[in-house]
């Protein structure tokens, strides 16, 4: 029997063409004909004042934090139950993290646990919109607006995800923060192997972005021609793609509605074959979330304790699928425990022993999903 891998890239089929096209255009670096395509596509489609494509979802972090002139010492206040970057482009700046517990019935930051991390040493809050599910944004803009702090979203899982506001707005995820970083890596719904984007929603970092982004100096002006020479005005780094990167990303925005469909339809099928499970107490579904879309990145099942998954990632295995557990809490780790001054966080560390990722991409087809879920009925159902 063939195995099912965790991931497997899909490619709409222009990929190549469009990467054969950058490269006969002459132009194969930074900001060519792709790169601008991209742009526009995400500033039309989804209203980010600016967009700015990356290498990738970290570099976008990087360049948030930079943007939000973090500096040693500041206090930024995001989720223990993320990836490595969203805290990394911060500490590379000097700034201590606060590490906020998650939901209970969701791996998302709790809202309600932000206002009393604040000191007056708070620069900023990142919220991550885990596996698409938009974080309380209503609420969380609220604090921040009452006690002066920025926002950057890590938007790294929340390509075409909207958040569902009280008053009846539809808001695209990454819109609503300051700033915003998304990820185009082989693992997320729209990809370039390796990619991301920042997206600005503060009129007041457009300039400097676009500075920061070409090694500190006004190199994009000038390109428009709006400046006679360019020179080093800025701190910065290289932090643009090739435009083959952009070429290839193009090929799957244009499939985007395509994609999500299909995701989509993938997401229900597990949640129609494992919802009997949940009703039994075996294992817990992803929550409705009256606030989130779904945009269909990732589906996990939480278990009732560590030792059941582990024992049923080898039961998947010893069937030829392949399921992943996700992060550990940062507070948690090697780098960061001695550094974490606040108490316990322990719904992350429920998420941590307990949640596990099972097989998410394109080609999966109903036989596929037959198998999985039945696979992991028959792990609870003797
Ligand atoms: C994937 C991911 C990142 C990193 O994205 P890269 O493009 O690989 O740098 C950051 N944060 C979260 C929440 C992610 O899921």
């Amino acid at each position: 029997m063939n195995s099912i891998p965790f991931n497997k890239p899909y490619l709409t089929g222009k990929e190549g063409h469009y990467i054969y096209q950058a490269v006969l255009s002459g132009k194969i670096s930074g900001d060519g004909v792709f790169t601008k395509k991209c742009h526009t596509f995400f500033e039309q489609k989804y209203g980010f004042k600016k967009s700015l494509l990356t290498t990738s979802c970290t570099d976008a972090l990087e360049m948030a934090a930079i943007l939000i002139n973090i500096q040693p010492g500041d206090e930024v206040i995001m989720p223990s139950y993320t990836f490595v970057s969203t805290s990394n482009a911060f500490v590379l700046r000097g700034a201590h993290i606060v590490f906020c517990d998650s939901r209970t019935d969701h791996p998302g930051m709790d809202e309600d646990a932000i206002e009393a991390l604040i000191t007056p040493r708070t620069k900023a809050i990142v919220p991550v919109h885990y596996a698409g599910i938009a974080c309380d944004m209503d609420k969380i803009m609220d604090i921040a607006q009452r006690h002066n702090l920025f926002v950057v979203e890590d938007a790294a899982q929340a390509i075409d995800a909207y958040y569902l506001g009280k008053d009846g707005s539809k808001r695209p995820l990454g819109s609503i923060g300051h700033l915003a970083a998304f990820s185009f890596h082989e693992t997320k719904n729209i990809m370039s192997g390796e990619g991301g984007m920042l997206a600005i929603n503060d009129d007041r970092f457009v300039d400097r972005a676009e500075i920061i982004r070409e090694k500190g100096t006004n190199r994009s002006k000038f390109f428009r021609g709006e400046v006679d020479k360019y020179g080093w005005v800025d701190i910065g780094s290289s932090f643009l793609p090739s435009d083959i990167i952009a070429a290839f990303l193009y090929a799957q925005l244009e499939n985007l509605d395509d994609i999500q469909r299909k995701r989509m339809q993938i997401w229900t099928s597990y949640y129609n074959g494992l919802k009997e499970l949940q009703d039994n107490g075996f294992l817990k579904l992803p929550p409705a979330t009256p606030y989130s879309t779904n945009n269909a990145h990732m589906f996990y099942i939480i278990l009732n304790d560590a030792d059941t998954r582990a024992k049923l990632i080898d039961h998947l295995k010893a069937n030829g699928i392949y399921s992943v557990f996700h992060y550990l809490s940062l507070h948690k780790s090697p780098f960061y425990a001695s550094k974490h001054t606040g108490g316990e966080l322990p719904n992350s560390d429920h998420y941590m022993d307990c949640l596990l990722r099972l097989p998410m991409f394109y080609e999966l087809e109903p036989a596929d999903m037959d198998r999985i879920t039945g696979t992991i009925k028959s792990f609870f159902i003797k």
